[in-house]
């Protein structure tokens, strides 16, 4: 066998929607100038690596998804990991460092990451620099930079130990049999000692100097900002603006686009594409009040033709087209509105230097300039730092460039952070704020990700609705601000235009005839099966379900699927159903109300715990949220839970009240059991991989 003295290192990554993916792939590109060389797979590409007998360095770079699971390309991997039965010393070879990506927002945060962690550990693999935990609920790149920066110092002590411990090893090895480039790549990490980091570029005083306009922010700057000093989108104030910068590099670019004039017209949506189908919205009607703070929408979807079997605790993915006018905008921007029609050809620039440059999947091949902007790129997403980087070298006034190298450098990562990544500034809107930005259309289809869809979960029941999946959705709705005009959210607000014909107001019931006359919107749907979000296979076992606001979807769906099984078994014993709801006010927003009470009637539902936060009563101390109700039954949530082995259900919005409900699970474990919060965590913990405790939430 060959001795490995190289400065080779492996990247595996398991990635979700691409950003562990790019992130990775950026740790590739940027390992050159550090005089190393990379290697990258995918988690899934199993025929590409094997830890089992891996002598390079492994860099993880993982995201964690749905209630704190792997990606779908990296579950093998932690599958096989989390084999039980393999021997402590399995991996003791294995020299690794992590990086995890997740959300704080999410209480499982970067759990795939910190599982994949503990069990490379258990299994005696080494870390050899410290794992990284990046939150998108702060900002990714606020762990994910300083952590990259400082990983190379890492890698390169670790393959110089392992080299050394290879040499040793290796006096009696063949070593004029290695390859080389690996030996090339020893000649290169010579050459990075004495070499400056060149993934930061550093912009020197002078051209500082020149690029910063007179006093404050230079005569283009001073045209329409000349009195007061208030940072925005477009300006910065002192000591910003006088900064020497450090600008992430430019990031290569990889992409030749061509559009050829052949006719693309009458171009739809394929049918089958990514498993989606086209399916027919047989009903829509508003669940809430005209002046309730939110608006609530129920869609009925007529799935009877499809092969699309749902269970109760199932979601269902939406995909949505991007706004015609915002795609329209951009088109004009980029001057390439005449050739809408075009059809696009993508090749990979022979010249590029990206490594493991790939053309992007998600942009197909041949299909028209305004079809690839409407349904396959994220238009609206938040340009990463590196795209604003490449936007700045796009633009010619030499104030918007300062601006943009300014929000994309490490000195302006608190600019960045407020003025693009907490109003949700998506790429139109900086070419808005920037009018001498010139992009290629390169450039976009470089660094937009791909369109997401969006997940529903099915708030109905086969049995009860044979043939039909209903959803229940609020309009999300983004107000004006100096950073971009007033918007919906994409699909929520797609969804209420594309159905308003048909919508029919509060108080029509579900169940009611059809449309008559009236032609049925249509929509591109794919199921999302859950794994675990599912009512007991045990109908004795009793059940605790907490769903204020749209959080209530799944459980009209267990409730309808219970209310019949009740009807067809008799016999059966059903356990007890807690369901807490709450709302603003019991006259606008109390959704599913009836159905509800119904549930409640014919005994379906034990006990229905309600609250509104913001009705005026007389009460002194009268509960607002759902989980000031779970303190008051207490005693129940525990003996449910810990005696009965019952199951409790979470679903709705993650970013305060499942992180509530789960501090006051918590405080009501400990305060039964007289635990500390250290062992009323682990219990909850226990609950979670029991299944006793689930999530379905979302932000
Ligand atoms: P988007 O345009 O995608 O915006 C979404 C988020 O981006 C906002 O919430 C906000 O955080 C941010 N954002 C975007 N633009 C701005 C801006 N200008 N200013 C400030 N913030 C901004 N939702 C339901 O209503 N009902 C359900 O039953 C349901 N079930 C779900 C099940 C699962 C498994 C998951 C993962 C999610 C579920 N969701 C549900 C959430 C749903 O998928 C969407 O995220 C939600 O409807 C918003 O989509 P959108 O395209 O309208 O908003």
């Amino acid at each position: 066998m060959p001795c490995e003295v190289t400065a080779r290192f492996l990247i595996l990554y398991g990635s979700q929607r691409g950003q562990a993916q790019s992130i990775a792939e950026e740790i590739c590109e940027q390992a050159a100038d550090h005089g190393l060389t990379a290697d990258i797979s995918c988690l899934s590409n199993v025929e590409k690596y094997n830890v089992e007998n891996e002598t390079r360095p492994v860099v993880f770079v993982v995201s964690t998804t749905g209630d704190g699971d792997p990606p779908d390309t990296a579950q093998k991997f932690v599958k096989k990991i989390k084999n039980k039965s393999l021997p402590r010393d399995h991996l003791s070879h294995l020299r690794y460092t992590l990086l995890a990506l997740g959300d704080t927002n999410y209480a499982n945060f970067c759990n795939c990451g910190k599982t994949i962690d503990s069990h490379l550990q258990q299994l005696g693999a080494k870390r050899f620099y410290a794992t990284g935990h990046a939150d998108d609920g702060t900002g990714l790149e606020v762990v994910v930079d300083p952590w990259i920066e400082d990983l190379w110092e890492a890698i390169k002590k670790i393959l110089a130990s392992m080299s050394t411990v290879g040499q040793q090893a290796a006096t009696n090895c063949d070593c004029t049999q290695d390859s080389s480039p690996k030996n090339d790549s020893n000649q290169e990490i010579n050459k990075s000692d004495v070499v400056v980091d060149f993934h930061l570029l550093k912009l020197s005083e002078e051209v500082s100097q020149k690029e910063k306009p007179a006093r404050t922010y230079g005569s283009d700057a001073a045209e329409t900002h000349s009195t007061t000093l208030v940072a925005s989108l477009k300006h910065s104030v002192p000591p910003l603006s006088q900064t020497v910068l450090n600008v992430p590099a430019l990031p290569p670019a990889y992409l030749e686009v061509l559009l050829e004039q052949v006719s693309t017209e009458g171009e739809t949506f394929p049918a089958d594409k990514e498993g989606y189908r086209e399916v027919p919205v047989s009903k829509a009607v508003q669940l809430t009040q005209g002046d309730a703070m939110k608006t609530a929408i129920l869609l009925e979807l007529e799935i009877s033709d499809q092969d699309m079997a749902y269970k109760p605790g199932d979601s269902f993915d939406v995909l949505c087209p991007n706004r015609e006018n915002e795609v329209e905008e951009l088109l004009v921007r980029l001057g390439l509105q005449m050739q809408k029609n075009n059809a696009v050809l993508l090749h990979l620039l022979k010249t590029t230097n990206k490594k493991a440059a790939k053309v992007p999947l998600h942009i197909p091949q041949n299909t028209s300039l305004e079809f690839i902007l409407t349904w396959c790129l994220e238009i609206r997403s938040v340009p990463k730092k590196a795209f604003v980087r490449a936007l700045a070298d796009c633009t010619l006034k030499s104030s918007e460039k300062r601006r943009l190298l300014e929000l994309c450098s490490k000195e302006g990562s608190a600019d960045y952070n407020r003025f693009v990544r907490e109003t949700n500034v998506c790429v139109l809107d900086l070419l808005r704020a920037f009018p001498s930005c010139l992009p290629p259309l390169s450039l976009l289809f470089e660094q937009l990700p791909k369109l997401q869809p969006r997940a529903y979960s099915a708030a109905s029941s086969s049995l009860q609705y044979p043939g039909k999946v209903h959803f229940v959705f609020n309009v999300v709705e983004f107000p004006a601000c100096p950073e971009h005009p007033a918007r919906m959210g994409l699909c929520t607000g797609w969804l209420a235009d594309h159905v308003s014909t048909i919508l029919l107001p509060l108080g029509t019931r579900p169940a009611s005839e059809g449309l008559g006359t009236l032609a049925q919107p249509k929509v591109y749907v794919r199921p999302r099966p859950s794994s675990t979000f599912r009512l007991p296979t045990d109908p004795s076992v009793p059940i605790m379900m907490v769903g204020p606001g749209t959080g209530v979807a799944p459980f009209i769906g267990f409730l309808q699927q219970r209310e019949k099984e009740r009807e067809a078994n008799q016999e059966t014993t059903f356990g007890e159903t807690w369901l807490f709801f709450g709302c603003r006010h019991k006259d606008k927003d109390f959704l599913f109300r009836e159905e509800l009470e119904r549930f409640v009637h014919n005994g379906t539902l034990s006990h229905l715990i309600v609250c509104f936060s913001r009705d005026e009563t007389d009460a002194v101390n009268r509960p607002r949220y759902v989980q000031q109700n779970l303190v008051i039954h207490a005693k129940n949530v525990a003996s449910i839970l810990l005696k009965d082995k019952g199951y409790l259900y979470v679903c709705g919005d993650a970013k305060n009240m499942a992180k509530d409900v789960n501090d006051t699970l918590l405080e009501i474990i400990g305060n039964e059991l007289q635990l500390d919060k250290l062992e009323s965590m682990k219990t909850v913990a226990r609950l979670r991989e029991n299944y006793q405790y689930l999530q379905d939430i979302w932000s």
